[in-house]
């Protein structure tokens, strides 16, 4: 009773720490980070486990932390995991007794074994039922540590809690790998949803309302020039489709897209906000840079030209720019902007004009 109490404790601690791991992964912060932070935690965790034992005899203790162990290396790799097993080794030394070098090899073996899971097991079982079975049962070749203990309490060990052991790192395995990989998909689900909401899906730019969120947050900051909002306006476009086809119209439209991206700079946002209308907002910039860019995006549409099916295909483009002290009001920006745009259309297209001029 007591040793099912032990385990369930260190379950139900496993369990706390993997939905926190959830937390964590939607917060912004670099994978080895997590990783590394749920490796000390797991540590903490089989620390507590090893200092609230079950005692088979003097100086032997059985506990749950080749299960904490093995599965932080499972599911957070090796470099996660080391911290695990250094925290947890740290807190077995501290125990002492007579059991020290086998509950030592053992905890390694587990890690060992976790590590082998995840590069082996894993990918081919992909975070089914089974594949945690079978991690409960790789852990569970832990208990060969024993051989470094004395014959007797070896006996003793493994008659009076060697299937109960086993039992339950099958069981813990099973519960902890679920909530894990439920954490993980649930994570990437909604990291998935939000891009797909932030995102133009033909062209993988920005939208209208992500752009207007990257503009605002820009328009807090300390704009030490000026800033630039550029509109692209595709010419012709419509006979572009009415030649091609639709679908060309789509290579063509994602073509520039790209191109859009490439020619700008690191700092710059593009943004695709109507059929064949891109914006490109440039930050801290001056107005002759502005200009500069603004004609050199001109100048590459026009030159680069997309082969779909063998033709060439070739288009070009107008630029409407709003150059700023500081940073204006977006819809003030894309007014005059597009104010701009309306003259150089008129003055016959591929062309760049400014407002004010
Ligand atoms: P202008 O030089 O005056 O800009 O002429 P235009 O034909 O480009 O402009 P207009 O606004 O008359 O037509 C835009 C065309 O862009 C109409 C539409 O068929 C096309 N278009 C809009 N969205 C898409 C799209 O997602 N894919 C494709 N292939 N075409 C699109
Ligand atoms: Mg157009
Ligand atoms: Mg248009």
């Amino acid at each position: 009773m007591n040793g099912t109490m032990h385990f369930f404790n260190s379950l139900g601690l496993m369990a706390l720490l993997a939905i926190f791991y959830g937390s964590l992964l939607r917060r912004r912060m670099s994978k080895a980070l997590h990783k590394a932070v749920m490796g000390v935690l797991f540590g903490g965790a089989a620390a507590i486990a090893v200092l609230q034992p079950i005692y088979i005899g003097s100086g032997v203790l059985v506990d749950a932390r080749n299960l904490i162990v093995g599965c932080a290396c499972a599911f957070f790799g090796p470099l996660g995991a080391s911290a695990t097993l250094v925290i947890t080794a740290i807190a077995r030394i501290h125990a002492g007794g007579v059991g020290m070098p086998a509950g030592l090899a053992s905890m390694v073996i587990a890690y060992l074994m976790g590590a082998v899971w995840e590069r082996s097991v894993r990918s081919r079982l992909k975070g089914t039922f089974v594949s945690f079975l079978v991690l409960g049962a790789m852990i569970s070749v832990s208990l060969l540590g024993t051989v470094l203990l004395p014959a007797d309490l070896r006996m003793k060990l493994l008659t009076e809690v060697g299937l109960f052991s086993t039992g339950f790192n099958l069981l813990g395995a099973v519960i902890l790998g679920s909530f894990i990989e439920r954490e993980r998909r649930h994570a990437a689900r909604e990291s998935r949803l939000s891009n797909e909401a932030k995102t133009d899906p033909l062209t993988g730019l920005l939208n209208r309302r992500s752009f207007q969120e990257r503009y605002e947050r820009q328009a807090q900051e300390r704009n030490r020039t000026g800033s630039a909002l550029l509109v692209v306006d595709l010419d012709h476009f419509k006979h572009v489709n009415d030649a091609n086809g639709h679908d060309v119209g789509d290579i063509v439209l994602q073509s520039v897209g790209r191109l859009l991206s490439e020619t700008v700079r690191q700092s710059d946002v593009v943004a695709r906000i109507g059929g064949e209308e891109f914006v490109v907002f440039l930050p801290n910039t001056e107005l002759g840079n502005a200009r500069l860019l603004a004609e050199r995006i001109r100048q590459n549409v026009q030159g680069a030209g997309v082969e779909v099916d063998g033709r060439q295909i070739r288009v070009t483009t107008s630029v409407g720019g709003h150059w700023h002290h500081g940073i204006v009001d977006l819809a003030v920006a894309l007014k005059q902007a597009d104010v701009a745009l309306y003259r150089a259309k008129e003055s016959g297209r591929n062309r760049v004009e400014f407002s004010p001029t």
